[in-house]
């Protein structure tokens, strides 16, 4: 190991989509914990901050929008990378309900310009660095569809993606499994279940929920609320990607999410949840107390999947891969986070002009 982190012969790294939530995971990680020139093609939309990476002398941004085939193209002969990690995407399943153009966009279209961009460069390489390139394509149990009380998403489950944002991160899997098939093109590819943790854009569950409770406004509860998902600590997230990039067999995807050691203990209720980050903010906030109080059913997500659920025993059998944070602990540190960033979180709410109101529910019929 060159890094500790990396494999000899991963010196350059392109991630797309380093400025949102998971991929600034990613790059942290790589500043921190290996020697590699982290280049991190972001076209910096509403959920980007590049406040948690900072100035760094390995780190480069290339301001790019991956529906510019030339633009990805120029951004990739730059880049000149050993390794690709590709998780640039729109991602908000609500959003893509009320807009889902901009989700083919970036996500089909996006992916389909990125692996044309990195296929011309893969095959002008010389032969030992040809020989050593990986692309990695970072997606979700989405495309997998919804769950029933019983079962779990493995590498063999069908697809049967049932929202604008999930067919879409399909379409895109299928695009990066047609360019290995057909080009050869060494990929490998993940599909993660929900994450969170630190630095998340506040329109996802768990910041809301957080930032709800502390302005004392009504927490929407989404539905009977007894949607399950299985949720992964996005820094658990960053270790299962870093090991499939590297040593994942090519052509494979691999299902990443929370069970590991904690078996079926990662898998909640979004009732659940919202009851659980309550009980926190009574601890650390007991001011506000009881924060359940705020609790307050709306009217449910169009097409809302009822259960995703992962069986991660692939990368774990193969690549040693187990999350280290159960969901307690790692809601305890998002929670506390959260608190003590509420500055950060109301700068980014005004910078995307977003300030914490429904989205996603528009009915069938209605235009984008
Ligand atoms: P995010 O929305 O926080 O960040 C996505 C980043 O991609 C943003 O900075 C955005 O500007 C950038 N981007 C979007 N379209 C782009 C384009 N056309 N060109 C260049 N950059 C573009 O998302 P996230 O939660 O960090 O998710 C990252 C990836 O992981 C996505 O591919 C998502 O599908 C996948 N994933 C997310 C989760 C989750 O729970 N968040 C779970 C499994 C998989």
């Amino acid at each position: 190991m060159a890094s500790g982190l990396l494999p000899e012969g991963f010196d350059r790294v392109l991630v797309t989509g380093g400025a949102g939530f998971i991929g600034s995971a990613v790059v942290r990680r790589l500043l921190s914990n290996s020697h590699v020139q982290v280049f991190n093609l972001d076209k910096i939309g509403y959920a980007s901050d590049l406040t948690s990476i900072g100035e760094h002398p390995r780190h480069q941004l290339l301001s790019v929008d991956l529906a510019d085939p030339l633009a990805t193209d120029q951004a990739v002969r730059h880049a000149d990378p050993d390794l690709v990690l590709h998780l640039a995407a729109e991602s908000h399943v609500d959003r893509s309900i009320d807009g889902p153009s901009a989700f083919i966009e970036s996500n089909v279209t996006g992916t389909f310009n990125l692996l044309q961009g990195v296929r011309s460069h893969w095959e002008s390489l010389p032969s030992e660095r040809r020989g050593r390139f990986r692309f990695h394509h970072i997606s979700t149990d989405e495309v997998f569809g919804s769950l029933g009380p019983e079962g779990r998403f493995s590498e063999t489950t069908a697809y049967d993606p049932r929202s604008p944002y999930s067919a879409s991160k399909a379409a895109s899997d299928h695009l990066v499994s047609a360019w290995h098939h057909t080009y050869q093109l060494p990929v490998v590819l993940t599909n993660c279940s929900n994450n969170y943790g630190c630095w998340q854009f506040p329109e996802k569950l768990i910041p809301v929920v957080i930032l709800k409770a502390v302005a004392g406004e009504p927490i929407p509860l989404y539905g009977d609320g007894a949607n399950v998902r299985d949720w992964l600590y996005v820094e658990d997230h960053v270790d299962a990607l870093l090991l499939a990039a590297t040593r994942g067999r090519l052509g494979e995807s691999y299902c990443v999410g929370g069970a590991g050691d904690h078996g079926s203990q990662s898998e909640r209720t979004n009732r659940e949840v919202v009851e659980t980050i309550c009980m926190l903010m009574d601890q650390f906030r007991p001011q506000g107390a009881p924060h359940a109080r705020l609790i307050t059913r709306v009217t449910d997500r169009p097409g809302h999947d009822r259960r995703y659920a992962i069986d991660a025993s692939k990368i774990t059998r193969e690549l040693g891969w187990t999350p280290l944070h159960s969901f307690e602990q790692g809601l305890e540190v998002t929670v506390r986070w959260y608190l003590d960033n509420l500055d950060w979180c109301e700068q980014v709410r005004q910078k995307a002009g977003y300030l914490g109101d429904r989205i996603g529910t528009k009915a069938a019929g209605s235009p984008e």
